[in-house]
């Protein structure tokens, strides 16, 4: 079991001077409290029914979840909002967006609130509270060390541990470069606060930015010519993952490096000895490394991005690894799994972690077929007994819960019987399903 240390920093502070009105008084919230001493402070009331979901803390208030604000004048994009329920009750605080599908981002529920009543509708204190518990938190995790100098410090609204929770903002360290990756207009907004608090972490010497320019533009925001404020032109950085080095490129995909797959990797290098191993759709190289330092007789990584396969390269060199024991290969994932199953040929173990293919609800069940195809070719071509660990890091599939019908519907598709191993978190949002050919 592990056992988090949590900050002990919860803050409780009486809030008897604070004015409230007679109607109030009995039941009123910590929320509605501290609101009472603001003047012009919107409430946005949600429709009946469509709580639950912000309650169970997912931060991003969808225009088709209100009902009504309240306010004169009317809230602005950046403005603290509180969010209620169908009673006008408050749930939480956030921040307003006028122009993004996504009208708040909450930043802090009712009893969160309550807990610590020192960020209540303040989003300075609020930033600084949630960086020192990620500071905090990863250090207590064992980040950076020795052998692990990548890692999420940040993961916008998946991450799985709430105290670290900033809807929006993903960052992740490399070393001495922190990536800020924003997709939220109030991320940029407070851009001088959130480089103030990166820059208390003291092996830090580079802040990298990469807006979503594209999500940032629905949120209202256009940054296409902003120039980043660092000046080093700094375009790569040597980091380690799991005693495992790699050339991260600052500006590849996302942020460069897609380090909430640690653990998912790690799992690979202690189940590879004497395999052979496949990984698709394999980036950088992170889990085919990952099997051949755990001893697998061969590993072939496939993706369709030349950068991506040059850096996988580099990494095999950096780490010295045999050349004849590990190769990559340019080609299209369904192209290569279709043609090596037509030729009957089977890997011990597959890793398939493919992009994100449900990139909004809407498109959820086109995705699912693509999905249940990729599965059923990557089972089509594991051994039987063999070990094929899926991913997917399309929130709208683990919001919808499909995910394990899908394979059982890849594995129908397959003509394979399979057998779910784990599903798990990885060290952030990636829900992995290994699961387990048998016939
Ligand atoms: N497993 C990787 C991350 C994979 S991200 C890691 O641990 O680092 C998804 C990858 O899929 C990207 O590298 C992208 O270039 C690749 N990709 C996207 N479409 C593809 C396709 N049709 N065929 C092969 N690779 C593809």
């Amino acid at each position: 079991m592990l056992a988090i240390q949590l900050p002990a920093r919860l803050v409780v502070r009486s809030i008897t001077s604070f004015s409230s009105t007679s109607t109030t008084a009995a039941t009123a919230t910590t929320l509605q409290e501290i609101a009472a001493t603001r003047k012009g402070l919107a409430k946005v009331v949600l429709k009946k029914g469509k709580t639950q979901i912000f309650r169970d803390g997912s931060p991003m208030v969808y225009s088709g979840a209100v009902d009504r604000i309240i306010g004169r004048p009317p809230p602005k994009t950046g403005d603290i909002v509180l969010v209620a329920d169908g009673l006008e009750k408050p749930i939480g605080w956030g921040l307003y967006n006028s122009v993004s599908m996504f009208c708040v981002r909450l930043m802090q529920l009712e009893e969160e609130a309550t807990r610590d009543l020192n960020c209540a509708l303040d989003m300075e204190k609020l930033l600084e509270t949630r960086f020192d518990a990620a500071i905090e938190l990863r250090r207590s995790l064992g980040l950076p060390s020795v052998d692990t100098t990548a890692y999420r410090l940040i993961n916008s609204e998946v991450d799985i541990y709430f105290i670290c929770r900033l809807s929006g903002l993903i960052i992740d360290v490399f070393g001495d470069v922190a990536v800020v990756a924003s997709s939220a207009a109030w991320v940029e907004q407070y851009k001088s606060e959130i480089e103030l608090h990166i820059r208390t972490m003291k092996n830090i010497k580079h802040i990298k930015w990469r807006p979503s320019i594209d999500i940032l533009k629905e949120e209202g925001l256009d940054i296409t010519d902003q120039t980043d404020s660092d000046s080093s032109m700094l375009s790569e950085v040597k980091v380690i993952e799991n005693g495992i080095c790699y050339n991260v490129s600052l500006a590849g995909q996302k942020t460069g490096f897609y380090a909430d797959q640690r653990e998912n990797r790690r799992l690979i290098s202690l189940i590879s000895k004497g395999q052979k191993v496949l990984d698709v759709f394999c980036y950088s190289g992170g889990f085919a490394l990952n099997a051949a330092k755990g001893g697998a007789e061969y590993v072939i990584g496939i993706d369709s991005s030349s950068p991506a396969l040059e850096l996988a390269e580099e990494n095999v060199r950096l780490n010295k690894f045999n050349p004849e024991k590990i190769s990559f290969m340019r080609k299209d994932a369904t192209e290569f799994m279709k043609e090596a199953a037509s030729r009957q040929k089977v890997w011990d173990i597959v890793i398939l972690d493919p992009p994100k293919l449900a990139p909004r609800r809407k498109v959820l069940q086109n995705a699912s077929g693509m999905y249940r195809n990729l599965n059923s070719l990557a089972m089509k071509i594991t051994k039987k007994g063999g070990l094929l660990m899926t991913c997917s890091c399309s929130g709208a599939i683990t919001q919808s819960g499909t995910f394990l019908r899908i394979l059982q519907g890849a594995a129908s598709l397959a003509g394979r019987k399979i057998t779910i191993l784990r599903q798990a978190g990885a060290a952030c949002d990636h829900p992995i399903d290994p699961s387990y050919p048998e016939a």
